[in-house]
């Protein structure tokens, strides 16, 4: 009795609540709509407006999506530093974004194995890898691969496995003389490359499927993402 008691109005605000967000505006995009879509938020985000996001945080959306389940539309990479929360940025709510986050916005074999979940299993069409300026993790690299070897600080093995994937993007700013904001950038490039060559899911994916990868980075003091050249919106 109890049970019955208790299942009827619960069934109702499930179902209104799966009929509220059943035009809404997760799953099924293509990568373009997706990066429009994450864009057209960061824009908001950067003028104060994040209606979406408040809209879409609401009881009746954590139930849709506890519910019937998640249909992301866009996989975002980026680091753990705590200025940079991707549904804040991109004014998204719950079930839009799937992310990935780690120091530095490198990609390992867990890392990997998360972007392939959401993109074979869930459905993603979009991996947005975000780097963000002023990251420390990136300056910790630089700090330490440009120091000479006898001076370096001593690493806990965990911490050198994040740096020593920096390592790349560090060598290649050092050579070329951008500095760190150099780094940042290069290894976001460095990022989207590893995911294609270490990824045969994702390789093929894009292949068949219409999955994209697009690099970009975060302005923590202005809040606006730019996207590299090769990945802007046409
Ligand atoms: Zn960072």
């Amino acid at each position: 009795m109890q049970f019955r008691k208790l299942a009827a109005p619960f069934i109702a605000v499930a179902l209104f609540a799966s009929l509220a967000f059943a035009s809404g505006t997760t799953g099924s995009l293509t990568a373009d709509e997706a990066l429009h879509a994450l864009m057209e938020g960061n824009a908001k985000f950067i003028s104060g407006d994040v209606e979406h996001l408040v809209a879409n945080s609401q009881p009746a959306r954590r139930l849709d999506t506890g519910i019937n389940g998640q249909k992301p539309y866009a996989i975002v990479v980026t680091c753990a530093d705590s200025r940079l929360s991707p549904e804040i940025l991109f004014d998204k709510g719950i079930g839009e974004v799937f992310v990935v986050r780690v120091a530095g916005n490198v990609v390992a074999p867990h890392e990997l194995g998360s972007i392939e979940y959401a993109a074979e299993h869930l459905g993603a069409k979009l991996v947005v890898v975000l780097g963000h300026s002023k990251c420390g993790a990136v300056s910790a690299a630089y700090d330490y691969f440009t120091t000479p070897e006898a001076l370096r600080p001593e690493l806990s093995k965990n911490l050198a496995s994040i740096v020593n994937d920096i390592e790349p993007a560090v060598e290649k700013a050092v050579a070329v003389g951008s500095g760190k904001a150099g780094a940042e950038d290069i290894n976001v490039d460095e990022v989207v490359k590893q995911i294609r060559k270490k990824s045969r899911v994702i390789r093929e994916m894009m292949e068949t499927s219409g999955v994209k990868i697009v690099g970009g980075k975060y302005d923590v003091v202005t809040g606006a993402v730019s996207l590299h050249a090769e990945h802007e919106e046409h």
